[in-house]
């Protein structure tokens, strides 16, 4: 694979130069997306070279049969994934009686632009066909984020040596298929097939899942910037509708189709209106014109910018890869629906079957809590909160009682669907960032009412897996969690995990920490709460008994927590030893070679310090950080920024921006040289969280004061990035000398800068 392709640009992905060996990387790379839907970059003509064709739909899944060898007890039957939805950006060009297609053509002055300022993908090019046809090709498409239900394709063809007929077949294509599909089934049935004057639709529904989706299009043209509209000849085929266009063309001329699209589904509509609905969105998608739906896309960008943007002088590559990783969020959620979630590879790619990890709580709530409105964050917690009774389900399945919960390592709609024994019934520290979610948010915005209202039952319950799930040993006289998988995956059914054993004896102490203030300031909830969860007092007596009484493994010799028991009996040799030849060690080593190895995929007993940093001093972070980072292989792409983080907060700048490297062009420079599957989304929060919170040192504290320390890597002239803090915007900028905040709000700001409290004033700027 060609890597280091990408053109280096402030605001835009650009690849200059067509090479068909990078097509699956660029269809990932320049994916478009509003949250509700998205899709990769696919070519809108025929493509006989290889390709990754996929379109997805917030929400729309199916539970594919899971395929393991040895079955256990507990383990969910179905793994829901993603569905690539039908393909309506399809339309295929003949030239005179040619079909084009860019595999046998030859291509000069190709340029591929994903505009991130503005939203849209774009694609000009030469091509020659093998019968000798030049034509000049002006593509540009983008998902409407103001009508998140549209999609438009302005697709212009100038003949340049020839005179004669264009044919344009604007289709929709509902046979499509899922890369992943466990046996290799078809996901989709075909119901209906609707033809309109331009305007077409096929309603087909999901198998097994019911869901009911309307896909339509509708058709317009231009010759020279004029608008024509050619008669069509209609083809129905079983899973395919096709309109054919024939358009005549003098040498010279330029002809346009325009290609207005929609998804609708039985997740928003009666599914007896889809199919009226589509036509609606396309009809008024129509009217509106490419042109306006094109500029209120441009402002809607602009909008989002507003408060996400992070701007970085001084290293080109660095801007666009930030950029980039905010762009790419903002395409996978924007917020509106607590439906919806983030996908570890968002709308680009199948792999992790578009489902929910603890990569949200972890990961990208942060990110959507700074750069937009509480709400948006408030709707990934409600996501959990509506799914707790099945996450009881779940802990019922594997013998839990009383209410206890135990949210899914992978989920769709709260079921678990991951099935390797060592995840799915021993990475159980994913219930303990199920409750640091609910801590981070209230910090941030200090809206306490949503633990009163939703989270203190999701809490009440984690806090009862906890406590069931720890036993009490007699050797140790104190709390031991046996059995387990860290963050760190590299080690299996292990004891004491110190990051598992930490979150669960810290989930119920906040928990009841929780339950006195709901106590004392809301009465009322208090016993309706009580009531509803069936709690009573002496309950929460044996939860703290097991909090207080919590064992972590610690070595007196290194002075540091231990990653779980006995890890000192492994060989612990650096990771700067290991040959180069030997890593990625999960391609080069066997698996019970890795489990024996001291070598650490991605931060663990450090994922816990970088938490609860308030909780451990300086040097006590700056140890754990020199013991566990040689030995640690980031193997995960969540790994790197969570180390960014902290070696800035210790004051180690170079390491910190090494690491920072690794996350912010992770996939612009394909480093794992996998962005062909799709790009890796929830990393790229850790990636924003890097700059706000490792080189800025934003953090708010448990009293709800926000705090910064800023710092510059040697490599950027300044950086500056904008923070949404409870409706109060902040602009924050550090340059190699100055560091200035702006408070654009009409409310006088309280800030710790470098442990000194600062005062803004209402629209002011000062330098600290
Ligand atoms: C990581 C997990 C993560 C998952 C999805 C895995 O490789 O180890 O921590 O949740 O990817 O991003």
């Amino acid at each position: 694979m060609n890597k280091n392709y990408i053109i280096p640009n402030e605001w835009s992905i650009i690849e200059e130069g067509f090479d068909a060996e990078n097509v699956e990387a660029s269809e990932s790379l320049f994916s478009i997306g509003n949250g509700a839907m998205g899709q990769r970059a696919n070519f809108e003509e025929d493509y006989s070279g290889k390709t990754f064709q996929g379109s997805y739909i917030g929400g729309i899944y199916y539970p594919d049969k899971t395929r393991v060898g040895w079955w256990k007890n507990g383990y969910p039957e179905y793994f829901a994934k993603v569905l690539n939805a039908p393909n309506w950006i399809g339309i295929h060009i003949q030239i005179n009686a040619t079909t084009f297609d860019l595999n046998v053509c030859k291509i000069s002055n190709f340029k591929r632009e994903l505009n991130m300022k503005e939203g849209w993908l774009g694609r000009s090019f030469n091509a020659t066909l093998p019968t000798g046809e030049e034509i000049e090709v002006q593509a540009k498409r983008f998902i409407s984020v103001k009508y998140n239900e549209v999609g438009a394709i302005e697709y212009a063809i100038k003949a340049i040596n020839f005179s004669g007929e264009i044919t344009f077949s604007p289709y929709i294509d509902a046979g499509i298929e899922n890369e992943d599909a466990n046996y290799d089934e078809f996901f989709w049935e075909t119901l209906k097939i609707v033809e309109g004057t331009h305007q077409g639709c096929i309603l087909a529904k999901t198998l097994k899942t019911e869901f009911h989706v309307a896909t339509a299009m509708e058709i317009d043209f231009a010759v020279n910037g004029n608008q024509v509209l050619p008669t069509h000849i209609t083809t129905i085929e079983e899973k395919e509708l096709t309109y054919t266009y024939k358009v005549k063309v003098a040498k010279g001329d330029t002809a346009t189709i325009y290609k207005y699209a929609s998804y609708v589904s039985s997740l928003n509509y009666e599914k007896a209106d889809l199919i009226d609905a589509s036509f609606k969105n396309v009809s008024e998608a129509k009217n509106i014109g490419f042109k306006q739906l094109f500029q209120d896309q441009k402002e809607s960008w602009a909008t989002i910018w507003e408060t996400a943007d992070i701007i970085i002088e001084g290293d080109i590559k660095a801007q666009q890869g930030i950029r980039f990783n905010i762009f790419q969020l903002n395409q996978t959620y924007m917020g509106t629906d607590a439906r919806l979630n983030i996908g570890p590879k968002g709308f680009t790619g199948e792999k992790y079957g578009g489902s929910t990890y603890w990569d949200t709580e972890a990961y990208c709530i942060p990110f959507y809590m700074a750069t937009k409105d509480a709400s948006v964050a408030k709707n990934l917690l409600l996501y959990r909160y509506n799914q707790l009774d099945k996450a009881i389900e779940n802990a019922a399945k594997l013998g839990f009682k009383n209410g206890a919960a135990l949210y899914p390592m992978v989920t769709m709609n709260g079921e678990e669907c991951h099935n390797e024994w060592e995840i799915t019934f021993e990475e159980i520290h994913r219930n303990g960032a199920m409750v640091y979610g609910i801590y981070n948010y209230v910090n941030f915005t200090q809206d306490f009412e949503y633990v009163v209202s939703n989270g203190l039952e999701v809490m009440i319950a984690i806090a009862r897996f906890w406590h069931q799930r720890a036993n009490w040993s007699e050797a140790k006289q104190q709390y031991v969690i046996l059995g387990v998988t860290g963050p760190n995956e590299y080690e299996n059914n292990i004891n004491n995990n110190f990051y598992t054993n930490y979150l669960a004896k810290w989930c119920i102490e906040y928990t009841i920490d929780c339950l006195n203030k709901v106590k004392h300031n809301y009465p009322n909830d208090f016993d309706r709460i009580l009531k509803k969860t069936n709690l009573s007092i002496e309950e929460t007596y044996k939860w703290m008994k097991v909090s207080d009484a919590m064992y972590f493994p610690f070595s007196e010799e290194h002075n540091v927590y231990l990653q779980q028991d006995g890890f000192l009996d492994k060989e612990i040799i650096p990771v700067s030893e290991l040959p180069k030849s030997e890593r990625p060690i999960n391609q080069k080593w066997s698996w019970d070679r890795i489990l024996r190895s001291c070598y650490i995929k991605q931060a663990d007993v450090l994922q816990g310090m970088f938490f609860f940093e308030d909780k451990f001093d300086k040097e006590v972070v700056e140890r754990h950080f020199d013991f566990y980072e040689p030995l640690t292989v980031h193997e995960s792409s969540l790994s790197p920024c969570v180390h960014s983080i902290l070696a800035a907060s210790i004051d180690r700048m170079p390491k910190a921006y090494e690491q920072y490297l690794r996350t912010a062009r992770l996939d612009l420079d394909d480093y794992n040289h996998e962005v062909h599957e799709g790009c890796h989304i929830t990393s790229m929060a850790g990636t924003w969280m890097s700059v706000v919170q490792g080189f800025g040192g934003m953090r708010v504290w448990e009293n709800g004061v926000l705090v910064f320390n800023p710092q510059i890597p040697a490599e950027w002239k300044s950086y500056s990035f904008t923070i949404n803090f409870r409706g109060n915007v902040l602009k924050v900028y550090k340059s190699q000398t100055d560091c200035k905040f702006r408070n654009e709000s009409e409310k006088e700001l309280k800030l710790i800068v470098n442990n000194k409290e600062i005062l803004i004033p209402a629209n002011q700027l000062i330098t600290v």
